[in-house]
């Protein structure tokens, strides 16, 4: 029999029970008993679900009350140091204050899970981390699974990837070297699962994807070998990316399975069935887990029949990861348009096109023929329709301008013609583009949205918030101003909902970190652009002032990254789509007298590839697209980006190669050392360096933002530089914002009266 099984459920809850919870816990609105009741609750309603949907194993251990890595970190009782923890069981305050940090200690970090969206608590290691079974929520949960008669399959993240995904936090310390110690509680935490009655443990090794050296790959063999015997059955979960370079390796490790992901990588399939061991299951992650489309289940099931006519029993079947990246259920959907909806499937869905699959395997095609023929009719639907195929965008494609993607004159040439043009000081100080959104904007907004507001009246206010906008930056003395996007809720969503191509969801919410979720947009077809999307808004803000106003523009790759995106064409073609529609609007802003635009790129480097040799494909594309955006203009018009929280060195190159004029990028914290790449690569076009962290409510003196000033002119250029905060400034309340701008300004024209006396 093929087994079905699933790699990991959304934990938040189709309505964000968990968010709510949590966050009314913190507020100390409920009691720690009360959430732990609603996350059993969410636990058991997710379980029985699964269960329902005919899964035959189904995850336990891949609930967190904030985060799967953390939930690893107090079963591991890796908690650092400055906690104070003693050796007694992780409660929730001191789970959450790694996470979110006390009066006295800093959070730990977090970052990016691979290349989705979802962020984990990183575990900090050093020559005193011991570890020990400092918590045991997941036994509890095992035994809770149980008693429900759930058959679990307990899921944990594995041991390399658990040290890899750390940080050292002292200098020459090697995390490695804690593979011994971190196995021996490893093969207890089996054991104690094996007397539990675990039959099968599901071990996330992720880092497989990666670029691995020879030292972790060894990690590898040492660590199943020391887990192999305990009991239970070790299952070896690959995912984000294809492992079959390391297919050797695996196929030898004494793992009683392993699950590799067919979406990102199907021609894996054929290397890993050749001499497969007749001793291990292969898991086949054929359902996308990392988008919103219904599956091809008739191809899906031609790929499955020919696994398993090698495999026989030992083909399971899974989505390629764990559905956490994933909204959970279409069905809430109910506003959606009913074409569109019928070509999409959720967590819930994928679960049931997972079993219907298993069925279609164990019971031949005929036992599904009816789910099948659905399934086939609502993929040529969408394969045809003409909402996703616009002749006129594709004719645009076809017939691409001269010189598409490039200036006409180089920077150097541009740079004599906008300073004639803005006659701006040295040192010319702007802002990101967004200012404080207060609730009451919030509320206008979202009453307007509603219809509870007309039309006229919301954009009275919306004017009003710009006059006050400008006014400000007036006062404060900036040189280059910004409209303070007050209309836009989310810098993607809002370019999204005036686009054709674009759907968006209720409750489409897909966990970011802890209580935090997005909405991605779902980019279906065609993008087009029926009407200009920001040049009113703009405009306006531009005849209250004679000092330049800065149009502002999200572009294409950030478009494509915080969206769901089409599976029927390359994410690069997107990408174009994207761009061509941003080039108007920048053409359309040109025309309305505006002289600089942003566009901005804060997703750039997230959409790098996990694997180093396909970073040049990428960034080819990437670059291509945003030059394609912002490259139809004249000359005189100075196009700007903004770029924030990236590690820049390793993709100098190419952010030289997109060729803005001006690009703004965050440098407060790492007090401008991230300067020093473009320095040493003699980066020619203009850079703002963020001077101050606008993360925080503190305001920084004028001095120590002149200091990072100084620091800056002693690797770039003078000439080239331009005064900016690290990011845009809507979560800051007005009072703060204001202060440090004012300092910001002052710290500008001290520098300016040093360095060209009057
Ligand atoms: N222009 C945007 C803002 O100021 C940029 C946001 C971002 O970089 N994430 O809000
Ligand atoms: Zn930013």
């Amino acid at each position: 029999m093929a087994l079905t099984h699933n790699l990991g459920f959304p934990r938040i809850g189709a309505r964000r029970e968990l968010k709510h919870a949590l966050e009314a816990y913190w507020h100390g609105n409920i009691s720690g008993e009360q959430l732990q009741t609603t996350a059993a609750e969410l636990r058991k309603q997710h379980w029985m679900l699964q269960r329902d949907i005919g899964i035959d194993l189904i995850p336990v251990g891949d609930f967190a009350l904030y985060d799967q890595m953390l939930n690893m970190t107090a079963l591991l009782g890796a908690v650092p140091a400055r906690f104070n923890a003693g050796k007694e069981e992780v409660g929730l305050d001191l789970y959450f204050a790694m996470a979110r940090g006390t009066d006295n200690q800093p959070a730990m970090e977090m970052t990016k899970w691979f290349d989705t969206n979802y962020h984990y608590i990183v575990p900090e290691f050093n020559v005193r981390t011991k570890f020990c079974i400092a918590s045991s929520q997941l036994f509890k949960e095992v035994a809770e699974a149980k008693m429900l008669g759930i058959v679990p399959k307990v899921v944990l993240i594995g041991p390399l990837t658990y040290l890899y995904l750390g940080k050292e936090t002292e200098p020459g310390f090697n995390r490695l070297d804690l593979l011994p110690s971190l196995l021996f509680v490893y093969r207890d935490i089996l054991t104690r699962l094996t007397f539990l009655g675990v039959e099968w443990v599901q071990i996330d090794e992720p880092v497989l994807a990666l670029d691995l050296d020879d030292a972790w790959l060894c990690g590898f063999d040492q660590a199943y070998v020391a887990l192999h015997g305990s009991g239970t059955k070790v299952l070896l979960t690959t995912y984000f990316e294809g492992v079959d370079g390391h297919a050797d390796l695996l196929k030898k490790l004494p793992v009683n399975g392993l699950h590799i992901d067919l979406c990102r990588s199907p021609q894996q399939l054929d290397t890993f069935l050749a001499d497969y061991p007749v001793d291990k299951v292969l898991s086949l992650g054929i359902i996308d887990g990392r988008n919103v489309w219904r599956t091809d289940l008739e191809e899906a099931l031609v790929i499955l029949s020919k696994a398993q006519s090698v495999l026989c029993e030992r083909i399971w079947i899974a989505p390629s990861c764990s559905l956490l990246h994933c909204p959970v259920d279409l069905e809430l959907e109910t506003r959606m348009d009913a074409d569109i909806k019928n070509w999409l499937a959720f967590s819930v869905q994928k679960l049931k096109e997972i079993s219907i699959l298993g069925c279609g395997l164990n019971q031949g095609k005929r036992a599904i023929s009816g789910v099948l023929a659905t399934s086939t009719k609502a993929r040529q639907a969408r394969a045809q329709s003409l909402r996703i195929h616009n002749p006129v965008v594709q004719k645009c494609l076809q017939t691409l301008p001269q010189n598409y993607s490039h200036r006409t004159k180089p920077f150097e040439k541009r740079q004599v013609l906008q300073r004639k043009r803005f006659q701006l000081p040295l040192l010319p100080t702007t802002t990101i583009g967004s200012f404080p959104q207060t609730a009451e904007i919030r509320q206008t907004r979202s009453a307007f949205k509603k219809g509870k507001l007309a039309n006229l009246e919301y954009l009275e206010a919306m004017r009003k918030e710009i006059q006050l906008v400008i006014k400000k930056q007036e006062e404060i003395g900036l040189d280059v101003l910004v409209h303070g996007e007050a209309e836009r809720n989310d810098m993607v969503e809002y370019f999204g909902e005036q686009l054709w191509g674009y759907a968006f969801t209720e409750n489409g919410w897909v966990q970011s970190y802890g209580s935090r979720c997005v909405k991605p947009p779902i980019l279906y077809g065609d993008i087009y652009r029926p009407e200009a999307m920001t040049v009113d808004w703009i405009r306006y803000a531009q005849s209250l002032t004679q000092k330049p106003v800065k149009g502002m523009l999200t572009g294409p790759i950030t478009m494509l990254m915080w969206s769901f995106v089409r599976d029927d064409q390359p994410r690069s073609i997107t990408a174009l789509q994207l761009a061509l529609v941003i080039r108007d609007e920048v053409a359309d802003l040109e025309r309305a007298g505006i002289g600089i635009i942003q566009i901005d790129e804060p997703a750039f480097r997230e959409g790098l590839p996990l694997k180093q040799s396909d970073w040049n494909e990428y960034l080819r594309w990437a670059t291509e697209a945003f030059r394609v955006s912002s490259s139809g203009v004249k000359d005189e018009t100075q196009i700007h980006t903004h770029m924030c929280y990236s590690e820049f060195n390793d993709i100098l190159p190419a952010i030289a190669s997109m060729d803005a004029d001006v690009i703004t990028i965050e440098t407060s914290r790492s007090r401008m050392e991230l300067l020093d790449g473009f320095g040493q690569f003699k980066y020619s076009n203009e850079i703002g360096p963020g001077v101050y962290d606008i993360h925080s409510p503190r305001v920084p003196d004028s001095e120590e933002m002149l200091e990072l000033l100084k620091k800056a002119c002693l690797v770039i250029n003078s000439q080239q530089l331009w005064v900016n905060p690290d990011c845009g400034l809507k979560t800051r309340s007005w009072p703060e914002t204001v202060a440090a701008l004012e300092k910001m300004v002052r710290a500008a024209r001290l520098l300016r009266a040093k360095l060209e006396p009057a």
